[in-house]
């Protein structure tokens, strides 16, 4: 019997494209006031000297500080995944979820698939390549409101990758159940796929765009509500 449902966040609780199209494009805006006002913060100052040694490495250039900032920029554009733009990213983001800028997208049958899961007696727990701190943002500033105290488990890829059927061991090892305990949600095959190598019980959510697969599926949450 299930006790603990797991969810993916990017296709499956999430927009796909909300990274991309609300979180990417608000931290390039930000990107050069924050720098202006934040560079000589411990954290800062050590990502803009980070940028600079990675682009003297690879282009034998010593760039300004207006330099860097375009450089980020670019790496943006490119989805550069560079610790320094990370951590940078991260604070901007932040910032923008507390002021209320904009809030973390969850799909309206979300909510109240959560609720559903509690009022059973269940748990709820969330594995996503995204790091715990910005699944917690996602969660926590959500368009359904703060949905933390309802999710009792986060999992990033320090746990291991999700296509990796350990990652799925290891986070029934971590919670303390039987991998067969667990029900694993995610639009991606490969990780179904891994997820059910460990033993797992998985569905794939079928959001729009997203491609079906052999794996059993639902479109929405509500064909599971009681
Ligand atoms: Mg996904």
């Amino acid at each position: 019997m299930t006790k603990l449902f797991l969810f993916d966040i990017e296709g499956t609780t999430t927009d796909i494209h909300f990274v991309h199209k609300v979180l990417f494009p608000y931290s390039e805006k930000r990107m050069r006031d924050f720098i202006l006002l934040h560079k000589d913060d411990p954290k800062i100052s050590e990502a803009i000297k980070n940028v600079q040694d990675t682009v003297f490495e690879e282009e034998q250039k010593k760039l300004t500080l207006d330099e860097i900032i375009d450089k980020l920029i670019a790496w943006i554009h490119s989805d550069r995944k560079h610790s320094a733009l990370k951590e940078i990213q991260g604070h901007i983001w932040d910032l923008g979820y507390s002021k209320n800028d904009f809030k973390g997208h969850v799909y309206e049958d979300v909510h109240p698939f959560f609720r559903s899961i509690l009022n059973s007696g269940k748990k709820i727990a969330i594995y996503s390549s995204g790091s715990v701190h910005a699944q917690k943002l996602i969660f926590g500033y959500s368009e359904a409101g703060d949905l933390t105290p309802l999710i009792s488990y986060y999992f990033d890829t320090k746990i291991g990758g999700k296509r990796e059927s350990t990652s799925y061991s290891n986070i029934a090892h971590a919670v303390k159940l039987s991998p067969s305990e667990i029900h694993f949600f995610s639009d991606i095959p490969e990780e179904l796929s891994a997820a059910k190598s460990a033993g797992l019980k998985v569905t794939q959510v079928l959001r729009p765009g997203t491609k079906s697969s052999l794996f059993p599926s639902i479109e929405s949450f509500e064909e599971l509500y009681p």
